[in-house]
């Protein structure tokens, strides 16, 4: 059975978009002359679009869909609780069974102390959150003036003005007046086009000491948080240098200040470990998660906290007047909760750190060989390479950033594959549960999609290294 209006003629369907829909992170002007690309249906990891063309989704969705596309069981776990409970809140001490059983299951999956969970219906939402808790659990401790919070340039936590804030994009803070006050960034961990001629060991430091450096100069007594991705996943899939989390562990030990690990990506096998903060040995005070939790298949989102913060907020912090409509849904509990067991029983993370990533791992790293390439990185299930006219020195493009990046995206979906680029970094996150078959079919999709980009950028005159233009 089809869904509501599948059958519409695409041209149909594109006109009413343009005509109404804005779409998030589109410009819709170009969209509207080009019409919407129109997604109708999917299956494990293929899409298809209305005109029956066939996708290979190598970005699960937006870094969420794990287990693929088509779960009978996460379509029939919601149907079930739909018809039993399709919703209540859980605001004035009120919860219902798949809320206490889902933070139950998120403390025991957890690492270390992080056994308390504040639900929210998205990663954004989860880190404004962070953002009034962290504060408030300071101000319990009477020292309201600890509420700077310090995140990265070219992080990304979300796109509500907390979120946005907390993150370090420029576009983004160009728009509307961001960040809010009391939100500083430090650079980022980005070797490749960072690092200059310093060694990724001796770069990853010094970017970690930038932390200590700014705790300096604001004063540990004005600063609540830091807050970091493990991987940054929107800013390029950045996979620090090996030396860079254990400065940050080491600093924030010694200082007077909560680490917020943002796991929206990195959470949930991603990384070949359940957590990334597995991966690099991170401690966080608080983790904020959302995307693979449920698969994609409906939207949540959480903060989970460790017990010495949720003592204090317990025993000192009264009621935190915060909360979301949607926070801890019924329906999107169950399909969280369902989502896990699959993970559990099929040994989804154990396949993805044992068998899938270390191919994935191998094969992508032939792709540095091509002559477009710069660098070839993956950690777990997340990779980018990095597109460079001069790939030996790394050199960046003449050309406007993002210029080559988007003429192979687009070269990318004519072929069947998707693939996203940040400025001139491409980067896949496929689901968790791709085979080793697809990995190929992938990468020989990926190496084909380069060619033609290398020769596009050849005809228009764009393989000029920023230097000399
Ligand atoms: C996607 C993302 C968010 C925001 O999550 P939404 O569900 O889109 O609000 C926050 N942090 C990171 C690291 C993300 O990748």
């Amino acid at each position: 059975m089809l869904a509501p209006d599948n059958h519409l003629p695409t041209a149909e369907l594109q006109a009413m978009d343009a005509a109404h829909h804005i779409h998030p992170f589109t410009d819709r002007a170009a969209m509207t002359k080009r019409g919407a690309r129109v997604i109708t249906r999917a299956d494990g990891i293929y899409l298809w679009d209305s005109e029956g063309n066939k996708l290979l989704d190598g970005m699960a969705g937006l870094w969420c869909v794990g287990l693929g596309y088509g779960r009978r069981e996460l379509i029939d776990v919601a149907a079930r609780q739909m018809a039993q409970l399709p919703f209540y809140n859980t605001f004035f001490q009120t919860t219902h069974p798949p809320a206490a059983l889902l933070s139950a299951k998120l403390a025991q999956l957890a690492p270390g102390a992080l056994n308390h969970v504040f639900f929210a219906g998205s990663g954004s939402e989860a880190n404004d959150t962070n953002l009034r808790m962290v504060r408030h659990y300071w101000a319990s401790l009477g020292k309201p003036e600890k509420s700077v919070i310090i995140g990265r340039k070219n992080g990304y936590h979300g796109s509500t003005v907390a979120a946005a804030s907390l993150g370090g994009m420029g576009p983004m803070h160009a728009q509307g007046g961001l960040p809010i006050p009391g939100i500083v960034h430090i650079d980022q961990p980005y070797w490749y086009g960072e690092g200059g001629d310093s060694s990724p060991e001796e770069f990853g430091l010094a970017r970690a000491r930038l932390l200590e450096s700014e705790i300096e100069r604001i004063g540990e007594d004005k600063i609540a948080a830091f807050i970091a991705e493990p991987v940054q996943g929107a800013g390029g899939v950045i996979i620090p240098p090996d030396s860079y989390w254990p400065e940050i562990s080491r600093i924030c030990k010694e200082r007077e200040i909560l680490l917020i690990v943002d796991e929206v990506i990195t959470g949930f096998g991603r990384t070949g470990n359940w957590f990334g903060s597995d991966t690099f040995d991170i401690t966080p005070d608080i983790m904020t998660i959302a995307k693979g939790m449920s698969s994609g298949y409906l939207p949540i989102g959480a903060s989970l906290i460790a017990d010495h913060v949720a003592d204090v907020l317990q025993d000192k912090g009264g009621e935190f007047y915060h909360g979301y409509t949607y926070s801890g849904h019924p329906t999107t509990c169950a399909v969280a909760l369902e989502t896990l067991r699959i993970m559990q029983d099929e040994r989804v993370v154990e396949r993805v750190a044992t068998e899938t990533a270390p191919y994935l791992a191998q094969r992508w790293a032939t792709l540095a060989d091509h002559p477009l390439i710069g660098e070839a990185r993956s950690c777990g299930m997340m990779a980018a390479i990095e597109l460079s006219p001069e790939p030996k020195a790394r050199a960046p493009f003449a050309a406007k950033t993002g210029t080559a990046g988007f003429i192979c995206r687009e070269i990318c979906f004519a072929n069947g594959l998707i693939m996203r680029s940040v400025g001139d970094t491409m980067i896949i996150a496929p689901p968790l549960v791709i085979t080793k078959t697809e990995i190929d079919e992938m990468i020989v999709l990926a190496a084909k999609c380069l060619d033609q980009t290398h020769k596009a950028l050849r005809k228009d005159g764009l393989l000029v290294p920023a230097s000399e233009a």
